[in-house]
C-alpha cells in the first residue's frame, strides 16, 4: 500500500510550496486508498517553535488535507537514530571520527589553496578500533569513493551523480545525537514511506540519503522531486511577488477547494483541466502529470478557479466556510438573522465573487439592518426626483405577488411612466435597499429581503 508524508521542518509558517507539497502527497496516498503521514523536522531546535508547528497544523486543517495517526516528533526519535548509527558502526558502513573542528578546517584550507575537493576525508577512516583514542569522536559514513550513483526519479528520470562527491557524513554527532539526513531515512523507513514527494531542493539530498539505504539493506522508496514555485517573472516565488503564507491566503478569503484546485494545476496537469473537484483530483493525480520545469504562480488564475469553486459549492457550505472566515479573521460572527438572510441569498451572492471579502461586500443588505445609512455615492442617487418616485413604487409593491416578473412589471412601468429606462431607477432603488453601489440585482434583493423589509426600507429612504 501507497504510504506519503509531508515532513515540514517548524522553523516558518506553512509556506505555499510546502502547502503544495502536502497536498500532492495527500493526493498521491488518497487516491490509492494509501496512507499520509504528518512527521515535524523539529530537530533544529534553536529554530523550531510551537507557534510554527500549530501555524502548519492550521494550514493543512485549513487545506483539508488530514492525515493519518497522530503527526511524529522527528526529535522524539532521536533514540532510534542513534541506534542505526551505531548499527552502521557495527557492520562497518561508518567509523568513529576523532578529528578536532581545528583539523577538518586545516584539511580544507589545504584542499582550498590546492584546488582539490574540500569534501574532508578523514584519516581514521581505516583506523582499526584498537588505535582508536579516549576522546571524543563523531561517527561518519564510508561514502563510496569512486564510480557513480545513479537514482531514478518520477519527475527528474535517471540522475547521475559522481560518488566523489559524497562525503563521509556525519551521522551521530559527538554529543551523541543525529544529523537530519540521518533522522529522515530512518523515519521514513520506520513509518513505511513509499513514496517521498518533494521540492527539487531536496535532489541532492537523494543521493547521501541513498548511502544509508544502501548501508542498512533497506527498499530505498520511489522518489519524486517537484520544481520549487516561480513568480510571475520566472524567479523564485518570494514576498515581492505578493503572499507566500498559506495563512495570508486563507486570511485574504479565498476558498480552500479553489485553493486546493489551485495549487493541484501548479506544476501538474491533465490535459488541459483546469476547474476539478477533489474527487477528480484524486483520481487523476499522478508523478507522472507532475512537469520538469518550474510552475509559474499565477494570481489571476488563482482567483479565477476560486471563483468558479464558490460558484459550484452548495450554499450551506459556503456560509460554513464563511463562518470559519470570520473567525479566523476576528471577525464579528453572524446572528441567526444574518445567517439565514445569507442562505436565502447565497444565489445570487455567489455569482462571480471570487473571496470571501467580496461574498461578504455584496451581502451587505442581508448584513445591515434598518435603518440604511447609505453612503456617499448612495445618498446622492437619493435625490428629491428619486425619492418622489420611489415613494410611488411604494404602494404598487403592496398588492404585487412576490415574484422575479411581477416585481420587473411594476417597477418597469413606473420608470416608463417617467420616461426613464430602468436601469436609472435601479440607482436608487439599490441605494435604498443596500445603501451601497455594490450588491447584487435590485430584483434579487428584493426577493431575498422580501416585501415587509423591502417597503419599510423604501418608506425610510424616501420618506
Ligand atoms: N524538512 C524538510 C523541509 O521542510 C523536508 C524534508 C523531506 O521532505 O525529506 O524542507
Amino acid at each position: 500500500a501507497v504510504v506519503t508524508r509531508f515532513a515540514p521542518s517548524p522553523t516558518g509558517a506553512l509556506h505555499i510550496g510546502g502547502a503544495r507539497t502536502a497536498l500532492f502527497n495527500w493526493l498521491y496516498a488518497r487516491g490509492r486508498g494509501g496512507k499520509f503521514l504528518l512527521r515535524i523536522e523539529d530537530t533544529d531546535k534553536a529554530r523550531s517553535t510551537d507557534a510554527n508547528r500549530q501555524a502548519i497544523l492550521d494550514g493543512l486543517r485549513w487545506l483539508g488535507l488530514d492525515w493519518d495517526g497522530d503527526p511524529i516528533s522527528q526529535n522524539a526519535n532521536a533514540a532510534r537514530h542513534a541506534e542505526v548509527a551505531n548499527q552502521m558502526l557495527a557492520a562497518g558502513h561508518a567509523f568513529k571520527c576523532f578529528s578536532t573542528q581545528d583539523e577538518i578546517e586545516a584539511f580544507r584550507e589545504k584542499a582550498r589553496a590546492e584546488k582539490t575537493s574540500t569534501l574532508f576525508r578523514s584519516p581514521w577512516r581505516d583506523v582499526p578500533e584498537a588505535q582508536h583514542p579516549d576522546a571524543p569522536y563523531v561517527i561518519r559514513i564510508k561514502a563510496p569513493r569512486d564510480g557513480q550513483t545513479t537514482l531514478h526519479d518520477e519527475v527528474q528520470g535517471d540522475v547521475t551523480w559522481s560518488n566523489d562527491q559524497l562525503d563521509d557524513m556525519v551521522l551521530l554527532r559527538s554529543d551523541g545525537t543525529p544529523v537530519y539526513m540521518l533522522a529522515v531515512v530512518v523515519d521514513d523507513h520506520d513509518m513505511g514511506v513509499t513514496h517521498v514527494i518533494r521540492g527539487d531542493d531536496h535532489l541532492a539530498n537523494a543521493f547521501r540519503q541513498n548511502m544509508i539505504y544502501q548501508a542498512m539493506g533497506w527498499d530505498a522508496p520511489t522518489l519524486a522531486h517537484i520544481p520549487l514555485i516561480f513568480g510571475p517573472d520566472g524567479k523564485k516565488l518570494s514576498k515581492r511577488h505578493g503572499a507566500t503564507g498559506a495563512a495570508e491566503y486563507q486570511a485574504m478569503g479565498y476558498p480552500a477547494a479553489g485553493m486546493r484546485n489551485y495549487l493541484t494545476r501548479l506544476g501538474w496537469s491533465h490535459g488541459d483541466d483546469e476547474f476539478f473537484t477533489d474527487a477528480q483530483a484524486r483520481e487523476w493525480f499522478d508523478l507522472a502529470g507532475i512537469g520538469k520545469s518550474p510552475a509559474r504562480f499565477d494570481f489571476k488564475k488563482l482567483e479565477s478557479i476560486c471563483g468558479q469553486h464558490i460558484a459550484a459549492s452548495t450554499d450551506a457550505a459556503l456560509l460554513q466556510e464563511m463562518a470559519a472566515f470570520l473567525y479566523v479573521t476576528n471577525a464579528d460572527p453572524l446572528s441567526e438573522t444574518q445567517a439565514d438572510g445569507m442562505l436565502t441569498g447565497m444565489y445570487c451572492l455567489k455569482e462571480r465573487a471570487k473571496t470571501f471579502p467580496e461574498l461578504i461586500e455584496k451581502a451587505h443588505f442581508i448584513l445591515t439592518s434598518r435603518p440604511i445609512s447609505p453612503d456617499e455615492k448612495a445618498a446622492k442617487a437619493l435625490d428629491d426626483v428619486s425619492r418622489g418616485i420611489l415613494s410611488e413604487l411604494t404602494p404598487q409593491l403592496q398588492n404585487a405577488s412576490w415574484s422575479r416578473d411581477t416585481l420587473e412589471g411594476v417597477v418597469s412601468s413606473v420608470a416608463a411612466s417617467h420616461d426613464m429606462k430602468l436601469g436609472k431607477l435601479a440607482g436608487p432603488l439599490r441605494a435604498a435597499l443596500a445603501g451601497r453601489p455594490v450588491s447584487p440585482s435590485v430584483f434579487d434583493m428584493m426577493l431575498v429581503l422580501g416585501r415587509d423589509e423591502t417597503l419599510a426600507r423604501l418608506k425610510d429612504a424616501s420618506s
